[in-house]
């Protein structure tokens, strides 16, 4: 009998649709049946190297089949799965590895460098070194089960056990180790199948990294539980994303803002048939309200999510049939999963007062791996803090405005940067921008913009203060403006705005 852990959903699989394809990347296919065979076999070679139940499996690869199947054979094992973020450097690495102490070392030979830079070295690790080749990249690990008279592995996997353990992105500090239990995730898909209606013809596009929770945990992992196909991308290349959309008629597809703004900026996105694509999710970060203009005026609904790591990620979603009078809200709850917005005095919200996002649901993590205080911290009763910033309207919309700790206060007013990026992102020149708080004699703060120009363009800090002035509230238009060629972004596409402080947040970082 198979147990309901994530570990056994290849053998589920295999027996309800063995020939369908589950993965593609390049010119190879792996079919379910296949799947589940390379996972038994890699499963067999984790317990061949010690690996047991309750073991942390670090990974450490570009996105591949191989990364996939390391997840389910640690799943099948009852071991616990580490992707780590690949754009790390050594030192960032080994926090991550100290903390979360792995039984093993999983990496592609892309990253020797990184796995033999000393910081990573030091820590002596039992490592195992592959190349990735179309699924097969771990047969020198695996242990097939052909030869054997061995039965399959039987380890009993609850729905409470640990399934991964996900670092969060940092942009706030030291990352912490999420536990996502294996119903966690499961019922973060089933909010998928139900929420976007993913189905068994799903065609999904994973271009975003694998080892951020989104595309492995709102694309790939639905996809699989419904038998439909993920086509793996290594990295993410707008060109070729959009190529492939069309030559394989993709049908789901995630990305963060950076990558909706990169496909927009594709010459080949005017007149791509990109009519395929049913839900083009994106989340993890604030969508400006031009950019979805821009994919709406192509017919593409792009559906905002919002979420975090601590929720599996899924939290609420704008769906497709919301309206588009709603468009730039982050919707309505999963459908597993409550929202409360908690006012200053800890009483729910009225509609359009601002508040604290608290998240409860069977998605939400148990806590911080090895980091009870943090726990404490971040739970009320069942519901999880999320240190985001929030309104509903009167229809119980959620809108996203920022990061608690992101706010900051000029004048006595609260001032949130989010707020003040989207009406930057009117101006046409504007590629990119960040918007900070940075110390002011008379203001205690005053907000200063940093902002990418889109080539050519020739705006002046003059132009576009003029700009905002009638868009936004006096005390809220920044008194600065810095114009760079890049604003610093995280492994997953995400805005910094820690290191955007730390580069340009002094009085005198103030030079227009
Ligand atoms: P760290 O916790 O280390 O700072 P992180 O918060 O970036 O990292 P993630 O779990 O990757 O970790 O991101 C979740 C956060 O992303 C949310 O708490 C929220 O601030 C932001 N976010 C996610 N979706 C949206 C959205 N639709 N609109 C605005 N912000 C969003």
């Amino acid at each position: 009998m198979l147990d309901s852990g994530i570990g056994s959903w290849p053998a589920r699989r295999a027996r309800m649709t063995p020939g369908a394809r589950a993965f593609v990347q390049d010119e190879a296919v792996v079919t379910y049946a296949e799947v589940d065979r390379l996972v038994e076999a890699v499963a067999r070679g984790l317990r061949a190297r010690g690996v047991t139940t309750g073991d942390r499996v670090a990974f450490l690869g570009l996105n591949s089949i191989e990364l996939a199947v390391t997840l389910f054979a640690t799943a099948r094992l009852g071991a616990v799965f580490l992707p780590l973020n690949t754009r790390l450097a050594p030192p960032e690495l080994a926090w991550i590895l100290t903390d979360a102490e792995p039984a093993l070392l999983i990496h592609a030979d892309d990253f020797d460098e990184v796995v033999s830079a000393e910081a990573v070295a030091t820590l002596g690790l039992p490592s195992h070194r592959f190349t990735a080749a179309a699924g097969h990249g771990l047969d020198t690990l695996a242990v097939d089960a052909a030869g054997e008279r061995a039965e399959r592995i039987d380890v009993e996997v609850g729905l409470d056990d640990v399934f991964m353990i996900q670092y969060t992105s940092g942009t706030s500090g030291r990352p912490k180790g999420v536990m996502l239990t294996h119903g966690n995730i499961a019922w973060n898909a089933f909010n998928l199948l139900v929420d976007v209606d993913i189905r068994s013809d799903e065609i999904a596009l994973v271009t975003a990294p694998l080892f951020h929770t989104a595309a492995l945990n709102q694309v790939l992992l639905p996809t699989f539980l419904k038998g439909g196909t993920s086509l793996i991308a290594a990295r993410f290349d707008p060109a070729e994303a959009i190529a492939t959309i069309e030559r394989e008629r993709v049908t789901l597809l995630f990305g963060v803002t950076s990558m909706y703004q990169a496909l927009a900026q594709e010459p080949t996105w005017a007149t791509a048939d990109l009519d395929s694509l049913r839900s083009a999710l994106s989340g993890g970060a604030p969508i400006p309200r031009t950019l979805l203009d821009t994919w709406q005026s192509r017919g593409l609904h792009i559906i905002q999510g919002y979420g975090l790591t601590e929720a599996s990620p899924g939290t609420t979603m704008l769906r497709a049939g919301d309206g588009l009078d709603k468009l730039g809200s982050a919707g309505t709850p999963c459908f597993f999963t409550d929202v409360r917005v908690v006012a200053p005095g800890g009483e729910d919200a009225a509609p359009g007062e601002a508040g604290e996002v608290h998240v409860s649901g069977p998605n939400v993590t148990p806590g911080y791996w090895h980091n009870g205080a943090a726990t404490e911290a971040a739970f009320d009763g069942p519901w999880l803090r999320t240190g985001d910033v929030a309104v509903l309207d009167d229809d119980g919309f959620l809108y996203v405005v920022d990061r608690v700790k992101d706010m900051f206060i000029s004048g006595g007013e609260n001032v949130y940067p989010a707020e003040v990026e989207q009406a930057i992102y009117t101006h046409p020149d504007v590629a990119e921008t960040a918007v900070i708080g940075v110390p002011d004699e008379r203001w205690g703060e005053v907000g200063r913009a940093v902002v990418v120009r889109r080539p050519d363009s020739v705006l002046t800090q003059e132009d576009l203060l003029k700009h905002l002035d009638g868009r936004l509230a006096r005390y809220k238009i920044p008194k600065s403006v810095v114009f760079v060629d890049e604003i610093p972004h995280n492994a997953s596409g995400k805005l910094l705005k820690s290191r955007v402080r730390e580069l340009y947040g002094t009085p005198e970082g103030a030079t227009p």
